[in-house]
């Protein structure tokens, strides 16, 4: 039975952030599916072979997709590969959906910082969470707990 959840590595807690922090996110939830062994952690921009620190990306357009970091340096490779690495994943841990930090252009599930680096937020989905929601996996974000909950009661039952 697919019951594991892909989870972007920094909301439980690895320094992987583009500037070496993390973003745990405290949850009952959460402590529980990782008690389980139910969490599957992953950070597509590690997958994709960005290194920790790194220079803060963003997307600059869609199509074709084009992500530049700060320094106007070309990172859609990586990004890319960070995806297909990360969907493999999921396909190969038997994940049922995903858990991903939003905002973020590689897990954001609906939006995204607008390309400017100026802290500005725009409708839109990261590159990893645009493919795993491609493939058919739900991706919620750590706002989305309640949701997240429905859809595991739904999926446990
Ligand atoms: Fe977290 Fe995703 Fe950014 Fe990695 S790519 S640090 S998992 S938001």
């Amino acid at each position: 039975k697919n019951n594991k959840i892909l989870i972007s590595a920094c909301l439980l807690g690895s320094k992987v952030r583009y500037d070496g922090k993390d973003n745990l996110i405290d949850s009952e939830l959460i402590r529980r599916l990782e008690n389980e062994g139910r969490l599957v952690p992953v950070c597509p921009e590690m997958e994709g072979g960005l290194a920790t620190p790194r220079a803060p990306a963003e997307i600059q357009d869609k199509f074709p997709l084009r992500i530049t970091n700060i320094h106007d340096e070309d990172v859609t490779p990586q990004f890319l590969d960070g995806a297909e690495k990360t969907l493999e994943i999921a396909l190969r841990e038997g994940c049922c959906c995903a858990l991903m930090k939003s905002r973020s252009p590689s897990c954001g599930n609906h939006e995204v910082y607008d390309g400017h680096f100026n802290n500005t937020i725009k409708p839109g989905s990261g590159v990893t969470a645009d493919e795993l929601m491609r493939k058919g996996f739900p991706v919620y974000n750590e706002r989305q707990l309640d949701q997240l909950t429905e859809f595991m009661a739904l999926q446990d039952r």
